[in-house]
């Protein structure tokens, strides 16, 4: 199930975010029956690097009481060094998992469905419990709420490193969708 919402789409992106709406339900769909299992899936649009930066922090900020300023700052502006060259994002949300796609940097339509297929993948690889209480022990050792020992640090970032190759990989199943 996605729920599809814009946010900040300026004019100029209104037609990729017309697209994205969409296909989405088909790259879901896409995603189920090649890669698997989907969480309750939240599509956020938005035109603004910032905004996606931001609510993506949020999300999983909500998961996790406590931060302090300080580190939520910290946080917020590493988020949005990294939202300026990125396409899309995918966090933990309170039912799910919030995929937030930056259509300031997606050009075309064939990148929309690439970037969603993409994000998707993120989704099936945080949506089974196991994943989900994982990611939540990390988000909480990056917040500094409680501290990982250094090899499940590692363990955790090289499972990182292995998801973003999976994501990247499963991006040829986009072909299948219209453009
Ligand atoms: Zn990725």
């Amino acid at each position: 199930m996605v729920t599809i919402l814009e946010e900040r789409v300026g004019f100029r992106r209104r037609s990729l975010a017309r697209h994205a709406r969409r296909v989405a339900p088909a790259a879901a769909d896409l995603v189920r029956s090649r890669i698997g299992a989907l969480p309750p899936i939240k599509l956020v649009l938005t035109g603004d690097p910032n905004h996606m930066a931001q609510v993506a922090s949020q999300s999983e900020l909500d998961l996790v009481p406590g931060v302090s300023p300080r580190t939520i700052a910290k946080g917020m502006r590493r988020a949005r060094r990294n939202a300026r060259t990125k396409q899309g994002v995918t966090a933990l949300a309170e039912h799910g998992v919030l995929v937030v796609v930056n259509l300031a940097n997606v050009p075309t339509n064939r990148d929309v469905n690439a970037v969603l297929v993409h994000e998707f993948t993120h989704g099936h690889q945080l949506g089974d419990p196991y994943s989900r209480v994982q990611h939540l022990a990390y988000c909480q050792h990056e917040f500094r709420i409680s501290v990982l020992p250094r090899r499940d640090i590692a363990a955790i970032e090289a499972l990182i490193a292995r998801r973003e190759i999976e994501a990247e990989q499963a991006e040829y199943l986009a072909a299948q969708l219209p453009a």
